[in-house]
């Protein structure tokens, strides 16, 4: 089985959005797919280790928006590199809202997509939302970016280490042992082992 055949599968780059209370927040997915039209329904799939899991499972409305070619790779970090338990991921300045109160991403999406959710359902590391659309909004007519094109255009090339262990694919980050556990979690992005590469 050659694992590398699911990074085949061309996915888009959003970021989903969720407001707790006065705090917004907002993880970067690449998990947003419409399943049905009639209604317009979507799911989103998070890990649980994600605080905006944690707020989504809460309140059950977000947004995703829909992230363009142009979006440069601080926004990624921003938004996928670290914990909203500890940082702020939206700047005020920035901040725009949709309809349901929730920000979106105004300043490199060309889309977004409002959510309230109906269902949810364990899939083991993450949680599958499902959700109906409550409202869709298009921003530019730039192009969406790709799963593909961000690690072709965007992702800085990995810098040489002098470390021995495994990197990870996603984000870089360098596990630094023998051998990489195989239930290991990136302390960064929090995808899998499978994600993680020997150095
Ligand atoms: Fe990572």
């Amino acid at each position: 089985m050659d694992v590398n055949a699911l990074f085949r599968i061309s996915y888009g780059l959003y970021i989903l959005s969720v407001r707790d209370g006065d705090k917004d927040n907002g993880c970067i997915i690449n998990t947003a797919v419409q399943v049905t039209n009639t209604p317009n329904r979507l799911s989103v799939c998070l890990s649980k280790q994600n605080y905006s899991t944690e707020i989504l499972l809460r309140t059950g409305e977000f947004n995703v928006s829909m992230l363009t070619e142009d979006t440069p790779f601080e926004v990624f970090k921003k938004f996928g590199y670290q914990s909203g338990r500890n940082a702020d991921k939206f700047d005020e300045a920035d901040i725009k809202r949709g309809e349901n109160g929730i920000a979106y991403c105004a300043r490199y999406a060309n889309s977004y997509v409002s959510g309230k959710v109906i269902a949810t359902y364990d899939v083991g590391t993450h949680i599958m939302f499902i959700a109906d659309v409550t409202d869709a909004v298009i921003l530019t007519d730039k192009p969406s970016v790709t799963y593909d094109y961000y690690f072709k255009h965007i992702k800085p090339a990995p810098v040489k280490t002098e470390k021995k262990g495994y990197r990870c694919k996603i984000c870089g980050y360098i596990y630094e042992g023998e051998p990489l556990p195989a239930d290991f979690i990136c302390p960064i992005c929090k995808h899998g082992a499978a994600d993680f590469e020997k150095i």
